[in-house]
């Protein structure tokens, strides 16, 4: 995977080029059409104020700092559901990262209070075998660190679940 900004390659693990030092939005980049609310909750990973992001169909809380999303489980699914559609229009080196990058399963050993209710959100395999780990309030959706939203669409666009 490449920087946005730069073009040079992004570590393994993470967003942070190390040429350019920036950021890299990855899932931001599947939300552009959101409008943008402050939000009075804050972001488990860098205690600062989320935005919370509306489209149409759904409502998201957002961190610019990180990247990472905080989305209700089935808001969730109907998101997936409709960029894994769009699959034509990913990048076709993306998809063959993923494959050959496999995640990994042990990072994030610490637990993330829930922005919304601040109990700790469990640490999750999504679907038990992709090895993307996110973190999940029952009550309040599902966290996804920085990337991780594009990584899940990526892992069902090469079929990841049909292994
Ligand atoms: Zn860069
Ligand atoms: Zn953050
Ligand atoms: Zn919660």
């Amino acid at each position: 995977m490449k920087c946005i900004y730069c073009s040079a390659p992004l570590p393994q693990k993470g967003l942070n080029c190390s040429y350019c030092n920036k950021l890299n939005p990855l899932n931001a980049k599947l939300l552009e059409s959101a409008e943008k609310l402050d939000s009075k909750h804050l972001c488990p990973c860098c205690n600062l104020n989320l935005e919370t992001l509306k489209t149409s169909t759904i409502n998201l809380e957002y961190c610019k700092e990180c990247d990472g999303i905080l989305i209700a489980e089935e808001e969730f699914e109907t998101l997936i559901a409709y960029k894994v559609n769009l699959r034509s229009k990913l990048n076709p080196h993306y998809l063959r990262f993923i494959q050959d990058h496999p995640r990994d399963n042990r990072k994030k050993p610490q637990f993330h209070p829930c922005p919304i209710c601040q109990k700790s959100m469990a640490v999750v395999n999504y679907k038990k075998q992709s090895g993307i780990i996110i973190d999940i309030c029952e009550e309040h959706g599902i966290w996804l660190d920085g990337g991780e939203l594009r990584q899940i669409i990526e892992w069902y666009a090469v079929g990841g679940n049909k292994k």
